[in-house]
């Protein structure tokens, strides 16, 4: 089945008990018992299973082609499970420019739980391949990366990490699984921010990591889920089900729309620089060409000439891009990205991040050309 189909029916059957189409939010924490000790539902205690949780996951796994999906309450959460396989005394390779959030993970409770990490760009696999000389459980690769929009070569480095017999892991979120099938290229496990395009209205916050193949990675997965009790609540995962029908149409458009935008700054004379995979001039536009085939996302990071202090003063004139961090909602969004990441960000004080929307694009534009003043 294709992906529109699937995102409007998988995970979805009217309730058995009422007909009703929608299921409803079981609230209950805690299930009945058979007679026998037996739990003839199936679920015992919400932190262990629930049924919203149930369908979300067979939602998640069938958008993304894997075997199974383990949902969190937040990416980060999803991101840490999957950084457990790792443990005890293991290694990761990540991609060095990646959700500041998950290479501070690998920094501090990672490294205190004792698994070592290595950041390295991955979008070069020769990097790659020099890193992975040293032994690694696991290869994390954040693709496209955020906030540089770099395009990692998800086969080429599924191929380096199990000849090392590591895993490969990829955080798919700027791409969701409409644009991006990392099993397709040999992923192991795929994460995504649900917080983003897949909950889709910047009102529920979650994650998922989507396993390939059962075996023991998954069981420790879930193990992990149940035992660590980072779950979503069953409003979130039903917020998220109801989200997925529309992802397919909300990710093109929103697509579209950012390759216009991009395509807008990048002919701009007050614009220094623009990341989109989108476009001709991006380093890592022929792999996206392949690897990302009907669309490029709609984050678009850009450099204006400058520093921080003219970076704020775009984005502080916006006026429809609201002032905010996040992205993969229905609304566009404007960040000076650097000061969002705080005191060790790497990141070019000079750079805004965009999340582009579902807005009319000429709006969009005409308030970036504003935007922009009269330049540096
Ligand atoms: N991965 C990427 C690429 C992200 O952009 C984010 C959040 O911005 C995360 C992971 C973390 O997700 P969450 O905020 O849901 O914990």
């Amino acid at each position: 089945m294709k992906i529109e189909t699937l995102a409007v029916h998988a995970g979805r059957e009217p309730d058995p008990a009422t007909g009703a189409l929608r299921e409803p939010i079981h609230l209950s924490t805690t299930f009945e018992r058979a007679a026998d000790g037996s739990y003839p539902h199936g679920h015992n205690y919400t932190r262990t299973g629930n049924p919203n949780r149930g369908s979300l996951e067979r939602a998640l796994a069938a958008l993304e082609g894997g075997a199974e999906a383990v949902a969190f309450a937040s990416g980060s959460a999803a991101t840490l499970a999957a950084f457990s396989l790792a443990a005890p005394g293991g290694r990761i390779v990540c991609s060095a420019d990646c959700y500041h959030g998950t290479a501070k993970q690998l920094r501090g409770p990672l490294s205190d739980f004792g698994v070592g990490a290595d950041f390295v760009d991955t979008s070069d696999t020769a990097a790659v391949a020099r890193a992975l000389e040293t032994p690694a459980s696991l290869l994390w690769v954040e693709t496209p990366s955020n906030p540089l929009l770099k395009v990692s070569d998800i086969a080429a480095l599924a191929h380096l990490a199990h000849e090392r017999g590591a895993l490969l892991a990829c955080d798919s979120t700027f791409a969701s699984p409409v644009l991006q099938r990392p099993f397709d290229f040999g992923a192991d496990l795929v994460m995504h921010s649900t917080t983003k395009y897949l909950g889709g209205h910047s009102d529920v916050l979650g994650g998922v990591l989507v396993v390939r193949q059962p075996g023991p990675a998954l069981d420790r997965l879930r193990d992990f889920q149940g035992t660590t009790g980072g779950v979503p609540s069953p409003f979130d995962c039903w917020m998220v089900l109801r989200s997925l029908a529309t992802l397919p149409l909300r990710v093109r458009a929103q697509a579209t729309s950012a390759d216009a935008v991009a395509r807008f700054l990048d002919a701009d004379r007050r614009v220094e620089r623009v990341h989109y995979p989108g476009l001709e001039s991006h380093p890592g536009h022929a792999l996206a060409a392949r690897q990302m085939p009907d669309g490029f996302g709609s984050v678009v990071s850009f450099q204006v000439p400058g520093d921080a202090r003219q970076a704020m003063a775009v984005a502080a004139r916006a006026k429809l891009f609201t002032r905010a961090t996040s992205l993969g909602g229905v609304e566009s969004l404007i960040e000076h990205r650097a000061s969002m990441e705080g005191p060790l960000s790497v990141t070019p004080q000079n750079l805004i991040r965009l999340s582009v929307g579902l807005e009319n694009t000429s709006d969009l534009i005409a308030d970036l050309e504003q935007a922009l003043g009269l330049g540096a």
